[in-house]
Order: C-alpha cells, then structure tokens, then sequence
C-alpha cells in the first residue's frame, strides 16, 4: 500500500510539468479551432493538416524514407506557407488580443442577446411586424444593398422606430452586422419550399429564404399574432416565448456552432 502511495507520489512529481503542457496544448488547439472555423483559410488547413498526417503515417508504417525526408524538410516551408495564408486571420487575433476584446466578447455577446430578447418581445407586445437577420460568417451583405444603410448602435428604440408601421422603414428586413444595425427595409429572398403552413406570409418566407442562403440567423415577430419566431439554416421555430428565445440564441450565439444546429 504504502509503495503503491509512493510510486504514485513519484509519478505525480515526474509528470505534473506533461499534466500542463498536455493542457496548456489543448486549450491553445481548442480556441485556435473555434477562431479559424467558419473562415475562408479553415479548409485549406484540414486539408493540408489530413495530406501531411497520412503521409508521415505512411512513410513511418511503410519506412518510405524518401517521403519521410520529404516531409522534414517541406515542413519548414509548410509552417512559411500556413503563415501566409492565415495572414488575415492571424492579424485580427492578434489584433483582438492586443486590445483585450478577446476577453471580452463573451460577456459583450450576452449583454447583447440580452437587449435583443427584450427587444424583440417589446415588438411582439406593440404587435409590430418585424425581420431581422444577425449576420455570422457568410456575409449577407449584398442584402443590405436592397435597402437603406444605416450603420447605426443597436438599441431598442431604434428597433422600434424603424418597425412602427407608420416609418418608411418598416417594411422589409433589417441586418445587423457586429451588434450594428447594418441596413434596414432589405429585401431577403423568398424560401420556394412548398411545404410550409398556408399561414406563413412573406416576411416568414423571406426569414426562411436569408437562413437558407447563408448561416444567419432570422428573428422574425408577426404582425397579425405577435408571435417570436427564430430561423437558423433554413428551419423556422415557431411561436417561442422569451425564456425558449433566448436559450437559442445563446446555443447558437455562444455555444459551439454546429452542436447547437439541431434545435431542442
Ligand atoms: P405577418 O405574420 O406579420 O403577417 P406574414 O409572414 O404573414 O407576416 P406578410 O403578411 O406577407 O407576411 O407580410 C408582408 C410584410 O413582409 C411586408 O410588409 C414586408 O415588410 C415583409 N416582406 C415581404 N417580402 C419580403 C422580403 N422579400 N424581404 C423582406 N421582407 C419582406
Ligand atoms: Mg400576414
């Protein structure tokens, strides 16, 4: 017993400094994974990341010494290439980092959901129709074109000015890009699905139409019920009250992405 204590003691202090790196590596891989996904340059690595993995597998398995010494000295070039491609990403990590928004942006992104709840459910109260598409990674910026720039600080007065049936606004969809109102009085395509509910007009249809050309989210409040509903990837939720509204808007907002794709 006692030995079996202290060889585990032993281990303990032999192996604690791989305990952290093995961490340390893990948490700079996981937030590396999260940062890259979705852009432009993240295809291009797994490709490269899944053609060097086989092929050292290969070469060590087979002892191909050729491929094997290939790729020892390639790797040098690989590093200068991955360097080169992930230039814009790596600039705007470190960027963020710099100026502590990193850190930050959780929290922003709850305070955010936060006023978007409210606001929405204020919209729902007054029973004004309303669209709004939160922008992610696929740019719906040739929407905003259809409409009026804004470029204006979310609030929710503003929200609720420009959905007043009165407003010259109000018709159409809004955009909001990085907790900005982009553009308001957008027109989305229309989703041509054939199976919808007969009760589903067009702002519903231009809701499910933007998800399905791009991974934005649709918050959409109907004019004839002042019902919430939210569209993601082309599926529409109907009818959610505030406590349901916001549990997914923080699954899909905050969470992992695409755990949060099915809906619960
Ligand atoms: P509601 O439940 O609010 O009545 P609905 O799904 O029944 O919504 P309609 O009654 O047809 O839809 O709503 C018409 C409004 O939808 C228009 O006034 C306009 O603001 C908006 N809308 C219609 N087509 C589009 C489009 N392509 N893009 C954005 N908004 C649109
Ligand atoms: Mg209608």
């Amino acid at each position: 017993m006692m030995q079996h204590m202290t060889q585990a003691v032993e281990f303990v202090r032999d192996h604690w400094t791989h305990a952290i790196e093995i961490a340390l590596l893990a948490v700079v891989l996981y937030y590396g994974y999260l940062y890259f996904r979705g852009t432009p340059g993240a295809k291009i690595l797994v490709g490269l990341a899944l053609i060097f993995i086989s092929l050292t597998l290969a070469s060590q398995l087979l002892d191909l010494h050729v491929i094997g010494w290939l790729l020892r000295s390639f790797s040098v070039f690989l590093a200068v290439a991955l360097v080169v491609i992930f230039q814009p990403e790596l600039r705007r990590a470190l960027t963020e980092l710099g100026s502590q928004h990193f850190f930050r942006s959780a929290l922003q992104k709850k305070e955010s959901i936060d006023q978007l709840v409210e606001t929405v459910f204020d919209l729902a109260r007054r029973q004004f129709g309303a669209l709004i598409a939160l922008e992610r990674d696929i740019s719906i910026r040739q929407f905003a074109s259809t409409g009026v720039d804004l470029d204006a600080v979310f609030s929710k007065e503003l929200v609720l000015t420009i959905f007043h049936p009165k407003t010259v606004l109000h018709d159409g969809g809004v955009i909001v890009q990085n907790d900005r109102i982009a553009a308001a009085s957008c027109i989305f395509p229309l989703t041509s699905r054939e199976d919808l509910d007969r009760s589903l007009g067009l702002r519903h249809r231009a809701g499910i139409g933007i998800t399905e050309e791009s991974d934005a989210i649709a918050i959409l409040v109907s004019e004839e019920t002042g019902h919430v509903s939210l569209c993601h990837r082309g599926i529409i939720e109907r009818n959610l009250n505030a406590e349901k509204f916001r549990r997914r808007l923080n699954q899909l907002l905050l969470l992992e992405r695409y755990e949060a794709d099915s809906p619960s």
